[in-house]
């Protein structure tokens, strides 16, 4: 049952807070509702999920025009292309994956052209993996000094997806190292730019991303059960 699955991952949370000495109030759980039908999102929302992530615009347009933003917080979690910014921008609460400047520029003028300003984080290619979206390591603080400017957006923090490792202490690492990059980033008091946010954290690792500082995690099949195969 969706609320067994909510309460069972609600209690994994706390219990991996405690054991770090944090306040679970600081995590936030996305329920990863890509690909899950209306009707079980309705079920987890009246089990107590508030915040729910997508990966696919024209999925999320009709979920989103069907269950409103009322009651339901939308986050975009996946790939954002360029030419879907417009459908995206005022829909979703939160754009987990900012992968470029350029992708931020496109968000900031649509932005700005609604009168609005967009709450975003960058997605960090932590691993270096070739497969992966994100931005290099390297690259961050220019990436960050570019975006902070930009009156549209605000940076709330960083986001990351490990390589699917069965070895969680594979993860830890890539978070703890998000962890320290998002430190260091802090530290330079970069204008514009807020870093409270540690996206990190899946059906499988979510623990230990709780342990290495995550404040939001992203969690879809612990929840709502296997997903139909075949996504990217
Ligand atoms: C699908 C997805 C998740 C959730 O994955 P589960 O293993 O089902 O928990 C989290 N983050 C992103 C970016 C995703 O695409």
């Amino acid at each position: 049952l969706i609320s067994d699955n909510l309460a069972w991952v609600k209690a994994q949370i706390a219990e991996a807070a405690q054991k770090v000495g944090r306040d679970p109030k600081n995590i936030r759980l996305i329920a990863v509702s890509k690909t899950v039908p209306e009707e079980k999102i309705i079920a987890a929302q009246k089990a107590g999920a508030e915040l729910f992530g997508e990966n696919r615009v024209q999925e999320a347009l009709k979920k989103i025009s069907h269950l409103g933003q009322d009651g339901f917080g939308w986050h975009f979690i996946g790939h954002l292309q360029k030419n879907k910014v417009k459908d995206v921008v005022g829909r979703f609460d939160l754009i987990h994956s900012v992968d470029s400047v350029a992708l931020a520029r496109v968000i900031d003028a649509k932005s700005q052209a609604l009168g609005q300003s967009t709450r975003i984080l960058i997605q960090v290619n932590v691993s270096g993996e070739a497969s992966k979206f994100g931005i290099a390591p390297e690259e961050l603080e220019t990436t960050l000094r570019a975006i902070g400017k930009m009156k549209g957006i605000r940076v709330e923090g960083l986001m990351t997806i490990p390589p699917y490792d069965p070895d969680l202490e594979k993860s830890r690492k890539v978070f703890s190292r998000l962890r320290e990059l998002r430190d260091h980033m802090a530290g330079l008091s970069i204008e514009g730019i807020s870093l409270k946010e540690l996206s990190m954290g899946m059906s499988h690792d979510f623990k230990v991303a709780v342990e290495e500082g995550a404040t939001l995690v992203r969690v879809g099949t612990a929840i709502f059960g296997d997903r139909p195969p075949v996504e990217e």
